[in-house]
């Protein structure tokens, strides 16, 4: 066997190992339990979420500048297992062992990075779940081709946990806009030489203003490398309450991803999308049938984040040889994702669509509606 520097070995990973077999432990989402696969062995896992608190991201961001994060790069994983060493990723989480087949957790991976996940949603949705998830959405909608339903199965299902943040906010904001409100005047109008009175709409305007005291509490921020914010706000919620401390043992098994997305970048994304929300609540505020002129500014205070880990299933299936995309969430089985359209069936319902405008139009022209 080749030899290594002993300064280049990972130093933390786990494999926990039953102890009433020895085999390897993982997390099954089947069972919601810790399990052995050989003996049948299972753990509770704990629910315990006294970790789960809130943190300062005015001192994160302070303190972030100055932490100097371990050296990325290959490493040499040394197999608790079997005995196999061989070079792995060092910021990588999982590590299988290519001559055992057992599957550790890199603790490592985590040195590369500031913050430390303190809180974990652990996967409710199995991999028989999520393919029956599957079969069902793919049924749902009238303008997808028939052979959908028969022929696509899925191809790719990996059973990930990906790095969230979420943040917290106190924010006042002080409004002032116009609110507009309908009224309708009658007009005498000429129409092929013939008078006919009309209704016409008018805005009646008002000046308003005020101000909106609102909490932001777990504004969700992806924080992953791969996967876009876009992608997974449509599998939203998550059952926050159901988030419990952050134990390594319940990511052996599955895939994970540390965060690319830092904590100070990661707000920015959540200050846009508060403010947003702000403004919605403030045109909600303003009220009338139509608005102008809304503006509004707030301040933010109090900011805090946490650093979690949310199980998702990203997907893909085949159909007539082009590769679709879908998304699970993996603890609730939302499932969003693309599918695609027959234009057969579209063209058909705008067909039968324009038909039955051209029936009411000659039913008209042809006076079946005059008394
Ligand atoms: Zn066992
Ligand atoms: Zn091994």
């Amino acid at each position: 066997m080749q030899e290594y520097d002993e300064s280049n070995y990972l130093e933390d990973t786990i494999s926990p190992d039953c102890p009433s077999c020895g085999s390897q432990l993982s997390y099954s989402a089947e069972h919601k339990m810790i399990a052995c696969n050989y003996c049948g062995y299972r753990e509770e896992i704990d629910n315990s979420s006294d970790e789960v608190v809130e943190q300062s991201l005015h001192e994160a961001v302070e303190r972030v500048q100055d932490f100097v994060p371990e050296d990325a790069g290959k490493k040499v994983f040394d197999c608790q297992n079997c005995g196999a060493k061989f070079m792995v990723e060092s910021d990588k989480v999982n590590v299988s062992c290519g001559f055992c087949g057992s599957r550790n957790v890199n603790l490592e991976a985590y040195n590369h990075q500031y913050v430390k996940p303190i809180g974990i949603i652990p996967f409710y949705i199995s991999r028989d779940e999520a393919a029956q998830r599957f079969k069902e959405w793919i049924r749902r909608g009238i303008f997808h081709p028939n052979k959908l339903k028969k022929l696509a199965a899925v191809e790719d299902l990996h059973g990930l946990y990906i790095p969230f943040w979420t943040y917290d906010a106190q924010t006042e904001s002080k409004w002032s806009g116009e609110a507009g409100f309908y009224y309708y005047e009658t007009k005498r109008v000429r129409v092929n030489g013939q008078m006919q009175t009309k209704q016409v709409q008018k805005v009646r305007w008002t000046y308003r203003k005020g101000h909106l005291s609102h909490f932001f509490d777990d504004i969700l921020v992806i924080a992953s490398g791969g996967l876009e914010q876009r992608q997974v706000e449509r599998i939203l919620p998550f059952r926050m309450e159901e988030i419990v401390n952050f134990d390594p043992r319940l990511l052996v098994g599955w895939e994970a991803e540390v965060y690319s997305l830092e904590v100070d970048d990661g707000y920015q994304h959540a200050d846009r999308i508060m403010d947003q929300k702000i403004r919605n609540m403030c045109s909600a505020q303003l009220g009338g049938d139509t608005q102008r002129n809304l503006h509004v500014q707030s301040s933010k205070t109090d900011q805090t984040f946490k650093h979690i880990i949310l199980p998702l299933w990203l997907c893909s299936y085949s159909y007539n040889n082009k590769t679709y995309r879908f998304t699970i969430n993996g603890q609730t089985g939302k499932v969003h994702g693309q599918k695609p359209l027959s234009w057969i069936k579209i063209t058909l319902a705008i067909l039968a669509f324009a038909a039955f405008i051209f029936a009411i139009w000659y039913a008209r022209e042809s006076g079946m509606f005059s008394s």
